[in-house]
């Protein structure tokens, strides 16, 4: 796959649990840019229960899966007024 690291650009917003364990997969090639699993659980309890979240999956303002998108260190929550997770440096 891409170096693109942001799944906005997948086709679709509904994707399967076989595409998600896919993109988790290629993260898991990159292991220097991930968050521990403690940093990873956080992430995805906010986002759990934010009303952003869409069909349990993705997230509405970037369109990114967020169990591929809260993997990543150098990603952030990308609501801009209020952020709920942050970047780990
Ligand atoms: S990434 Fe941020 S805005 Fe998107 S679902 Fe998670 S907490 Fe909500």
């Amino acid at each position: 796959m891409s170096e693109n690291i942001c799944k906005g650009c997948v086709e679709s917003v509904i994707v399967s649990e076989e595409v998600i364990e896919e993109l988790l997969m290629e993260a898991a090639e990159t292991p220097e840019k991930l968050v521990c699993d403690s940093i990873y659980q956080e992430r995805l309890g906010i986002c759990s229960s934010c009303a952003s979240l869409q069909y349990g999956t993705t997230c509405a303002y970037s369109g990114c899966i967020i169990r591929y998108r809260a993997k990543f260190k150098g990603k952030a929550c990308p609501n801009i007024g209020n952020p709920k997770w942050h970047k780990v440096v």
